[in-house]
């Protein structure tokens, strides 16, 4: 059976499990913690990520030692080079989220020039800065590229509403599950890939991102076309292009993410330390250490795997 977006030379990737020549649907049970009153329950696992594609790509032993071959390979490309590889590769099961950091402007930009039609997202919590909503626009008038908005189920509103308040304040992991990872879940279903835009000079666990690897957090491909570039490198490419950036970056915002979890920046302070400032956490699950388990909140610490 013929794979679109994987080319040829590459090892067979195999393709069957959720619905095998049986007809069956594989199903497991996990425990769930519900969103709403904290009980626990059991749902069904459904496949996710690139394990729900038709036909679906899984990760078999061969695969990922194909990926970690490329990858290799691919450390000493370009990120525009990396960009097309994954286009080429992928699409049109390859897709980009954004955050509208200035990492994912110089992707948006460069995605422009090879791939406009490369379907692109934002997580939109509820809680994000109107500078930061207001990019949707800028990109659009810039690049002709409609940035689709992801959100929760629950609106703010009715979220604090079933939860006595802002659910930041007391359990901010639980938050950031609730109104990043599971959407993040939901717009990656069905799509072998993804592109996120962090460095890994940001934090020790993007340290260890490779330039594509599989996602376990989310089953799929991960490709981080900035992995090996510098915060420098990204500003003096914003500055050459004249690139949209989010104008809270003039204000001392280094990096942005929500409002109630993001501060400016002191002289001196690294550039994410306005993130979740005081509490310990550093991220917010999408891209920390690759722990399958973190696709379900139990409560027990940091929910954790964007530039988000
Ligand atoms: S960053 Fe803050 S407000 Fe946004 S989802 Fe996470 S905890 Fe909630």
């Amino acid at each position: 059976m013929a794979t679109k977006g994987i080319s040829m030379g590459q090892p067979a990737v195999r393709l069957s499990g959720w619905n095998s020549e049986h007809g069956h649907v594989r199903e497991r049970l996990r425990l769930a913690v519900c969103g709403t009153c904290g009980g626990t329950g059991q749902e069904e696992v459904q496949p996710e990520g690139a394990l729900a594609a038709t036909p679906p790509l899984e990760p078999t032993p061969e695969y990922l030692e194909w990926l970690a071959a490329e990858s290799q390979r691919l450390e000493r490309a370009e990120p525009a080079e990396i960009l097309r590889w994954a286009v080429e590769q992928y699409a049109p099961r390859f897709t980009m989220a954004t955050a509208f950091g200035p990492e994912g402007m110089v992707l948006i930009h460069m995605l422009s020039e090879l791939a406009p039609e490369t379907p692109i997202f934002n997580l939109d919590t509820g809680y994000q800065f109107p500078e930061t909503l207001a990019m949707v626009e800028r990109v659009w008038e810039r690049y002709g590229i409609r940035v689709e908005l992801k959100r929760p189920e629950l609106s703010v509103e009715q979220y604090e509403a079933a939860n006595g308040g802002p659910v930041y304040k007391t359990d901010p992991d639980r938050c950031c599950f609730d109104r990043k990872i599971r959407v993040l879940r939901q717009a990656v279903r069905g799509m072998y890939a993804w592109a996120s835009a962090i460095r890994r000079d940001q934090s020790p666990d993007r340290a260890r991102a490779p330039i594509v690897g599989w996602d376990r957090k989310f089953q799929l491909v991960k490709v981080s076309p900035l992995a090996n570039w510098t915060k420098k490198d990204v500003w003096a490419m914003i500055t050459r292009h004249n690139i949209p950036y989010n104008p809270l970056h003039d204000q001392g915002y280094a990096s942005i993410g929500c409002w109630p979890c993001t501060r400016p920046i002191l002289f001196g302070e690294d550039e994410r330390a306005g993130r979740w400032s005081g509490t310990g956490k550093i991220e917010c699950g999408l891209h920390s250490l690759d722990d399958p388990q973190s696709n379900q909140y139990t409560g027990r610490g940091p929910a954790t795997g964007a530039g988000l």
